[in-house]
């Protein structure tokens, strides 16, 4: 309870968003700052550094967390092209370095260190060009840093070592930070063959279920949903039924406006049966010009009256093709689940019921 007020007052109230997301981030990343108090107070503390050193650390790293946090949470940072700030808070992470080390003492290898995991942590999110850049001016500035020391450390104060240190941290930074940014790169790189693959896997299911000139289901969708739904059915004791629907005369169309013009009539049927459904039952096209409607938990009335909805709306369509104008019927057939009764059985009845409205003379619908 009290986690999650203190979550909500952090991140902010909406979960769902990228600036949610990138506050954490953040957040997650700025207490890498405050670990790094611990060694620093340690150094204080057995007199390696002077306490001066870590109250600067303090004021400085509450300084910049702050106008980071303020800037993500008011939404600032989304009026740069970098909205996580990742260059900003490397710059600022190395300039707060820098400074400190100054004053740092005899501990200063220590933040040589600190100048390094930095660049490991930039080098996941910066591109390679301002890699290459912080690489270059942190190497100029840390130089610049070393006559600085040394009015501030006076005769405790080495050369040599200074620069050992110095060239010795210009020979393994810039290797560093490219092998940081070869990480990123491929990182980055796998984020976006995941993505492509999630599009692509959606894309494959979508068309293993669904037809693709109609856009319902398709048969081996509907056959499966309809195993499912009569073992459902026969356990709990409902009522299932299904509908087996056939465009009438279907061959003059075809023959008439030629096979794509039969496809715009085949598309319409589709349309109107699956418009307005209710959210239980599933629609297919079946065959050719044939769509199967399952209609779980329905009654024989119910599936008569959906039918017949239908059946009604369609005869009521006209179909402007090639400059033809085209109105057609459907027939159409209904089964009701038998106890024990298979979905090869059930649908053959549908058929059978659907062979009887084609006899009697069409664009009706009759009972299995
Ligand atoms: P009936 O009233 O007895 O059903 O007569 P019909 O002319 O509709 O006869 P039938 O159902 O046997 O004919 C179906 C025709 O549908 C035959 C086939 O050429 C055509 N057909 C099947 N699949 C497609 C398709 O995807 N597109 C088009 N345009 N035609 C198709
Ligand atoms: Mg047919
Ligand atoms: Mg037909």
């Amino acid at each position: 309870m009290l986690s999650a007020f203190l979550k909500r007052w952090l991140l902010g109230p909406d979960e769902a968003t990228q600036q949610h997301a990138r506050i954490k981030r953040y957040l997650r990343t700025s207490s890498n700052y405050f670990a790094a108090l611990i060694p620093i107070a340690f150094a204080a503390a057995v007199g390696v550094s002077p306490t001066f050193v870590l109250q600067l650390y303090a004021a400085l790293i509450i300084g910049a967390n702050l106008f980071f946090y303020c800037a993500f949470r008011t939404g600032l940072n989304l009026r740069f092209k970098d909205r996580s700030l990742s260059l900003m808070q490397t710059i600022v992470a190395i300039a707060i370095v820098l400074i400190c080390q100054i004053f740092a003492g005899s501990a200063r290898s220590f933040w040589v260190l600190s100048l390094m995991m930095i660049f490991v942590f930039g080098g996941f999110k910066l591109s390679g060009r301002a890699l290459r850049m912080l690489t270059f001016t942190t190497l100029l500035a840390y130089a610049l840093t070393i006559p600085l020391a040394r009015i501030v450390d006076g005769t405790a104060y080495r050369l040599e070592y200074e620069l050992l240190l110095w060239l010795n941290f210009a020979f393994f930074l810039p290797a560093l930070s490219w092998t940081a940014g070869e990480f990123g790169r491929l990182r980055r790189q796998l984020a976006n063959s995941n993505a492509e693959l999630q599009v692509l896997f959606a894309e494959v299911s979508h068309a293993a279920s669904h037809d693709s000139l109609t856009g319902v289901y398709n048969r081996r969708f509907i056959l499966e949903a309809l195993r499912e739904r009569l073992a459902d059915a026969k356990t709990r004791g409902l009522s299932c039924c299904v509908c087996l629907f056939d465009l009438d005369g279907f061959k003059q169309i075809n023959d008439l406006c030629g096979h794509d013009g039969g496809d715009v009539v085949i598309q319409a049927f589709a349309r109107t049966a699956a418009n307005d459904l209710p959210p239980d039952d599933v629609f297919a096209r079946y065959g050719g010009e044939e769509f199967l409607l399952l209609m779980p938990n329905a009654t024989l009335k119910a599936a008569q009256d959906q039918a017949e909805h239908i059946r009604q709306a369609f005869e009521r369509q006209r179909h402007q093709i090639e400059g033809h104008d085209i109105g057609t019927t459907v027939s159409a057939g209904i089964a009701e689940l038998r106890p024990d009764e298979s979905a090869v059985d059930l649908v053959r009845r549908a058929d059978q019921a659907l062979y009887r409205a084609k006899a009697l003379g069409r664009n009706r619908i009759e009972f299995g």
